[in-house]
């Protein structure tokens, strides 16, 4: 089963695609943290999307499309896979499309995350990610065992484009190049909206339903 994410930066995307990962038994494939992995090993990639990056801007295209046309055919994902964060334009969702269509595939649904404006800077400037799992935690929602170490005594890291004035532009960025995907999608028939708003179990129950899984 092919599921993309999408939603607000903040809205919970990451959170809940590893939990349906999880349940699925299928790969997250994220395209902010396989940029952040190019930028933390110095490839010239890495060094090209953090220019964007460090803004609160989308990479450009020939960036981040060749990273998801390799990843989605690998062995792990013949199953499926759980996309969040891309496609986050049309033209990267028509992209996608033709992608798939070669390798005989389809998107199944398309979960819309929806989280009010209000709530995502709270979201986000608590969120801390483990160094070596990529586990999210939130500092007052779904809280670390202390402030700067995870399970396990990992290292927590505060994500650089996390801070309130790259958020905003962010948040810009949400509203004119991504929001239009809803539209897109819904036209498709495969938009299924959940609330974001609410406990995480709670919010991932809604998920499972409105895909069809148990
Ligand atoms: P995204 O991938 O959409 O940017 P994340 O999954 O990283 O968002 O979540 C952003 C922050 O909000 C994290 O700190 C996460 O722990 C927290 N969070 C996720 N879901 C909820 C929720 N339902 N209620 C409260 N906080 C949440
Ligand atoms: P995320 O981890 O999804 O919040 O993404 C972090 C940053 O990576 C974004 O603000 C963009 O700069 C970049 N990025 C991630 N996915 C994409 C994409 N599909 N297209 C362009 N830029 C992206």
């Amino acid at each position: 089963m092919d599921v993309v994410f999408i939603g607000p930066p903040g809205a919970g995307k990451g959170t809940q695609a590893q939990r349906l990962c999880a349940k699925l038994g299928v790969p997250q494939i994220a395209t902010g943290d396989m940029l952040r992995a190019a930028r933390k090993a110095g490839t010239e990639l890495g060094r090209k999307a953090d220019e964007f990056m460090k803004l609160g801007a989308l990479v450009p295209d020939e960036v981040v499309i060749g990273l998801v046309e390799e990843r989605v055919q690998e062995p792990d994902a013949a199953p499926g896979f759980v996309l969040d964060g891309f496609p986050r334009t049309v033209p990267q969702a028509e992209i996608l499309d033709k992608i798939l269509a070669k390798l005989g595939r389809a998107i199944a649904h398309v979960v819309l995350l929806e989280v009010p404006d209000a709530l995502i800077l709270e979201r986000i400037t608590g969120r801390r990610v483990g160094e070596t799992t990529g586990r999210i935690y939130h500092l007052k929602y779904d809280p670390p065992p202390s402030p700067d170490r995870g399970e396990g005594g990992e290292r927590l890291l505060l994500r650089e484009d996390d801070r309130e004035d790259v958020v905003r532009p962010r948040l810009v960025n949400y509203s004119a190049l991504t929001a239009p995907l809803v539209a897109w999608y819904g036209n498709k028939g495969l938009l299924r909206r959940v609330d974001g708003v609410g406990a995480v179990d709670d919010v991932t129950q809604a998920i499972f339903r409105a895909i069809g899984a148990r």
